[in-house]
C-alpha cells in the first residue's frame, strides 16, 4: 500500500505548485491526475507537426514570489515576454490597447510551466480518476487518516490531502468530507465554459499583433499560436476561443456546428481560416471562474489537513492557481 504525507489530487498548476513546495520541505507526496499529462487547463496539445496551446494563452506575474520564479524561467530561455497587451475587436474594429505590462508564454508550450513547478522526484500517478476521499475511522500506520479511491481501488493512504480541481468536481470527490454549508459555498462558485478551435494554417490571418481579444457574440479570443513558441521555423497555427456567452449557450452542441459558427464569424471579421490540415475543437466545461472564493485556499473545517486549491479560490488565472497551491503547502508545513 502506497502511504504518503500528502496526496495531491489534480495536477493542475495549483496541485503541482503545492507538490513542489511540500517535496522541497521533505514531505512524501503523491500527485494523482485523471489525464495522461500534467498541467490541467495550462494545456498544450501535439497537433500535426506542432504544439498548440488550447487552454491558458499567457500569464502575468505580479506577486513577488511568482515574478521571481518567472524571471528565472525567462533567464533560462523557458519563458518569454510574449506581449505587452493585446488589441481588442469592438464593433468590427481592431482598437489598440497595449498597457505595457508583460504577458508571458512558455516557448515549449504552456504546459511547460507545470513541469517547471514539479520536481522530477515527486511521484505521479496519471490516467487515474479519483472518485472519493474517505476519512478512516482510526488512523493507520504512521498517522495515515485518509484513503484515496479510484472506483473500487485504493490509490494511496495519506495523512493530508490537497484537492485541485474545479468546485463542482471537488464536491463530488470530497462528498463524504464536506459539511452542507461548505458544499453550498463551493457550488455557488460559477465557472464559465469555453469552446476552443485550433489548428495549422496554410496562410496566416491578417493580424499584425500576436493575439486579439474580441468583444463579439461568437468570438472571445484569437491568437497566432506559433508566435508563442519563438522559432521562425514554427508552422503557422492558430487558437480561437468562442466567447463565454456563446460557449455557454452552445455547450452541448455538436462540435462540428460550433466549428462552423467560429469559422463563419472569422470570415465575417475579415480573418478567414485557411486550414493546412484538419483542425481540432475542444470543449472546456469549467474554463474560467466568474466568481471566486475570496481566499487563497478552501479549508474543509471538519476534515483536518484537507484543502481545496485552484484558480477559483483567488485570482481566477494562472498566477492565482499557483499562489493557491503555494498557500496550501505553507499551511501543511
Ligand atoms: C480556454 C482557456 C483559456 C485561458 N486563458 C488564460 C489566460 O490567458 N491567462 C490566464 O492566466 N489564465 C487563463 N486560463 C485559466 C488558467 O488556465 C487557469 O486559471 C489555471 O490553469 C487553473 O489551474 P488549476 O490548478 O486551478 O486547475 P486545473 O488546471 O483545472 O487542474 C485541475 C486538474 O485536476 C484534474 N482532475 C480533475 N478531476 C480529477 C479527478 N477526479 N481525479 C484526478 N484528477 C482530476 C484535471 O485533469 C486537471 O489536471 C484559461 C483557461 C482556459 C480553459
Amino acid at each position: 500500500m502506497n502511504c504518503v504525507d500528502v496526496a495531491i489530487i489534480g495536477a493542475g498548476l495549483a496541485g503541482v505548485a503545492a507538490a513542489g513546495d511540500l517535496a522541497a520541505a521533505g514531505k512524501s507526496v503523491l500527485v494523482i491526475d485523471k489525464s495522461r499529462g500534467i498541467g490541467g487547463r495550462m494545456a498544450t496539445r501535439r497537433h500535426a507537426s506542432t504544439r498548440i496551446d488550447h487552454g491558458a494563452q499567457f500569464f502575468t506575474a505580479r506577486s513577488e514570489r511568482f515574478a521571481a520564479f518567472v524571471n528565472g524561467l525567462v533567464e533560462s530561455g523557458i519563458v518569454q515576454v510574449w506581449s505587452h497587451g493585446f488589441p481588442i475587436l469592438v464593433d468590427g474594429v481592431v482598437c489598440a490597447r497595449a498597457d505595457g505590462h508583460p504577458r508571458y508564454a512558455c516557448l515549449a508550450g504552456m504546459s511547460e510551466l507545470a513541469k517547471q513547478l514539479l520536481p522530477d522526484t515527486v511521484g505521479c500517478v496519471l490516467g487515474t480518476q479519483v472518485t472519493s476521499v474517505i476519512r478512516l475511522a482510526d488512523p493507520v500506520g504512521d498517522g495515515m487518516r485518509y484513503e484515496i479511491l479510484a472506483g473500487e481501488s485504493t490509490v494511496c493512504l495519506a495523512r493530508d490531502v490537497v484537492i485541485n480541481m474545479p468546485p463542482v468536481q471537488l464536491v463530488a470527490v470530497a462528498a463524504d468530507l464536506l459539511t452542507d454549508s461548505e458544499r453550498e459555498r463551493l457550488l455557488a462558485i460559477e465557472m464559465e465554459p469555453c469552446w476552443a478551435l485550433g489548428g495549422c494554417l496554410a496562410e496566416d490571418i491578417p493580424l499584425t499583433t500576436v493575439a486579439l481579444e474580441c468583444q463579439h457574440p461568437v468570438l472571445g479570443w484569437i491568437s497566432r499560436n506559433h508566435t508563442r513558441h519563438g522559432a521562425a521555423s514554427e508552422p503557422l497555427s492558430i487558437m480561437v476561443h468562442a466567447s463565454g456567452a456563446c460557449s455557454a449557450s452552445h455547450l452541448e452542441d455538436d462540435p462540428l456546428d460550433v466549428r462552423n459558427a467560429i469559422e463563419t464569424a472569422m470570415r465575417e471579421i475579415g480573418m478567414p481560416l485557411h486550414w493546412d490540415s484538419d483542425p481540432f475543437i475542444h470543449r472546456w466545461r469549467y474554463a474560467k471562474p466568474v466568481t471566486g472564493l475570496g481566499a487563497d485556499v478552501f479549508r474543509l473545517t471538519t476534515s483536518p489537513g484537507v484543502y481545496g486549491v485552484g484558480d477559483w479560490c483567488i485570482g481566477g488565472r494562472v498566477e492565482g492557481a499557483v499562489s493557491s497551491g503555494w498557500s496550501a503547502a505553507k499551511l501543511l508545513l
